[in-house]
């Protein structure tokens, strides 16, 4: 049976690293994809476990070799998923998370169609701002450049299955593990996890 594919999208400063974090915790069973990017890592960043960190030849190399499923340019850097990789994560039955953008999104929903969306809000544009400066990772131009953005992804909420608006950082972790759980109920799934109940009912 094919893992389920989720992706989760919001705009920077949202908490999505932090609510991600707790779901792998809680829930075993779900693996975060690595991306490329060509961006420094931060401070405390390691190559292999937050990104692949490349250079951007390197990433221009690898992206016209096709070797992603999808990329974009967010906030002036390079960011892609890597598509062999993905495809036998799902083909072997992994339960795969993507943390990528809007842009990111929508291409893999064209090859994914049964991926399920997830978009998580800040409470507030006034409380993404203070997130993001309280964070002190990143310089003031770098910050003023990803509250720009913010406002632009967060535009793309429709396109998004479910959303979590993340007040309180407990909620909204119970919220993404319930999305989760839901996924693995559809009937698509369910119907191949028990294909003898199923047999059972479709007899005259
Ligand atoms: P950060 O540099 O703060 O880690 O990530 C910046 C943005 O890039 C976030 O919105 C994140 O979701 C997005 N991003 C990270 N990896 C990927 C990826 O593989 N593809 C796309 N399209 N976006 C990504």
């Amino acid at each position: 049976m094919p893992g389920n594919l989720f992706i989760v999208t919001a705009p920077s400063g949202a908490g999505k690293t932090t609510l991600v974090r707790g779901l792998l915790a809680r829930d075993p069973q779900v693996q975060l994809s690595i991306s490329f990017t060509t961006r420094d890592p931060r401070p405390g960043e390691r190559d292999g476990r937050e990104y692949r960190f490349v250079d951007v030849p390197t990433f221009r190399a690898l992206r016209d070799r096709g070797e992603f499923l999808e990329w974009a340019e967010v906030h002036g850097n390079y960011y892609a998923t890597s598509k062999v990789w993905l495809k036998e994560q799902i083909a072997a039955g992994r339960d795969t998370l993507l943390e990528i953008d809007w842009q990111g999104a929508q291409q893999v929903r064209k090859s994914f169609p049964d991926a399920v969306g997830v978009f998580i809000l800040p409470p507030s544009l006034d409380e993404l701002e203070s997130r993001l400066r309280g964070r002190g990772t990143d310089s003031d131009d770098v910050i003023n450049r990803r509250l720009l953005g913010a406002r632009g992804e967060m535009r793309h909420v429709a396109e998004f299955d479910y959303v979590i608006i993340n007040n309180e950082l407990q909620v909204a972790l119970e919220d993404l593990v319930g999305v989760v759980r839901a996924a693995r109920l559809r009937y698509a799934n369910q119907h191949q996890r028990h294909p003898q109940y199923f047999e059972f009912l479709e007899q005259d």
